[in-house]
């Protein structure tokens, strides 16, 4: 089964606006196993719209035109695709009503060229399309199933979600049932995750791999398709288990989990609470726990100390040490770890202190930061990132980082 998707309009290939209609629709249709293969943006002009449509006729099996249906004369969809089809045009009565009314409620005159809207292919399958004037249309033509939107996002998803999505699922162009699930890892990066699987993702077929790279993690689509939905659940369940023994131990949980959920629950689980001692995030680690719900079971509170002074006086660093580590450092990190679970009686703790930038600090390049994770008796662990980014995205991704490292050290 190919899809492809046709944008018609010179304002997208001008730059004036997004092609964000084939966007959603793409998302929508991977959401129900329909991959598509293309898309496709061409001007408000007949010859290469119709010599679009041609080729589409030829190379897919379903395709979907959002725009040019409206009733001006660079609205060119119809009279294009009907170099393909050949079918007569005939007005259809119910939107001819449709637009009479409206411009009698609202005691306008109608302009005669807007009777094209209401234009349909003989053979179409019409959508009403309460949102606008031009009705979307599903033309079989030989062999390829063709539907037409208009351009205007809000009324060309009212049609695709309401009416499309239904009808392709009804229609048997769908493999029988498809399920989905995306699986969540940590703690490897993209390529060398795709390296430990390479075997079974040169190898797909059904299910299908597609792995996909977010900020700070690794995710991994797997997309099944078979006769029942159990047949599809248990095509995934094989492969899911192939995959998790080859990297099982990046693997934090699938769909809509989180690596910050997964490891308040993991904390829950086990009983412990927490505490953290903050300089470079500033707030932002507690920010992230406090604002999961169920926080209040494992959280019991943390430190901003931001200056030296602070870090001497709220977390008790003692002046010895930042003279002779500075307060960008391992050690450093360490001490504030360890003493954040003495001053709040907690079994765990993490402590932040680097450089967010974007100048230099202590002789450390911006992007330096020290993570120390400590857990009850256990000596603290501390480790140094030299992450990228401006300091935005330096701050955040030591906060992902410090996830990442209390779910490796809760999954132990
Ligand atoms: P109308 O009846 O309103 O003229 P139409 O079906 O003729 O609708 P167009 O004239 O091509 O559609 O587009 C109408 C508006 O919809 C555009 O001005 C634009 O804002 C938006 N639009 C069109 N195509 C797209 C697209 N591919 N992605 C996002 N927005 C779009
Ligand atoms: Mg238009």
């Amino acid at each position: 089964m190919k899809t492809e998707i046709i944008a018609v309009g010179t304002e997208l290939l001008l730059g004036q606006i997004a092609n964000t209609n084939a966007q959603w629709i793409s998302s929508e249709m991977a959401d129900i196993g329909l991959p598509v293969f293309r898309h496709t943006v061409v001007g408000d002009n007949f010859n290469r719209v119709a010599e679009t449509f041609e080729q589409a006729q030829e190379r897919s099996d379903v395709v979907i035109v959002t725009g040019g249906l409206g009733p001006t004369e660079d609205d060119l969809t119809r009279e294009a695709a009907n170099v393909v089809f050949k079918q007569e045009l005939i007005e259809h009565e119910e939107t001819m009503k449709r637009i009479k009314g409206y411009y009698d409620r609202n005691k306008i005159a109608m302009a005669s060229n807007n009777r094209k809207q209401a234009l349909v292919f003989s053979e179409a399958a019409v959508l009403d399309n309460p949102e606008g004037m031009a009705p979307g249309q599903i033309v079989n033509h030989q062999g390829v199933c063709w539907v037409f939107l208009p351009g205007v996002p809000r009324e060309m998803k009212k049609l695709m979600g309401g009416k499309v999505i239904p009808y392709l699922k009804e229609n048997n162009t769908l493999p029988s049932q498809i399920v989905s699930e995306m699986m969540h890892f940590i703690g490897i990066g993209e390529s060398d995750l795709e390296t430990k699987l390479h075997d079974l993702i040169t190898n797909q077929t059904n299910p299908t791999i597609a792995p996909l790279a977010s900020e700070g993690e690794v995710g991994l689509r797997l997309t099944a398709t078979g006769e029942t939905t159990e047949d599809a659940v248990d095509k995934i369940a094989a492969l899911k288990n192939s995959i998790l023994e080859k990297v099982g131990a990046f693997y934090y949980g699938s769909d809509d989990v989180t690596v910050e959920e997964t490891v308040l629950d993991l904390l829950k689980e086990r009983g412990y609470t927490l505490g953290a001692a903050e300089s470079v995030t500033g707030g932002k680690f507690m920010e992230h726990i406090v604002s999961m719900p169920g926080a209040s079971h494992v959280c019991q509170g943390g430190f901003i100390a931001y200056t030296e002074e602070m870090k001497e006086q709220i977390v008790q660093v003692p002046k010895f040490l930042i003279k002779e580590y500075g307060t960008i450092s391992r050690e450093c990190a360490e001490i504030m770890a360890l003493n954040t679970q003495s001053l709040l009686g907690v079994d765990v703790t993490v402590s932040f202190t680097g450089v967010a930038g974007p100048d230099p600090s202590e002789g450390h390049e911006p992007g330096t930061v020290f993570i120390g994770v400590q857990f009850g008796d256990d000596k603290p662990d501390v480790h140094q990132f030299h992450l990228n980014g401006g300091r935005t995205q330096v701050r955040s991704r030591a906060v992902k980082k410090a996830f990442e490292l209390l779910f490796h050290r809760l999954k132990k």
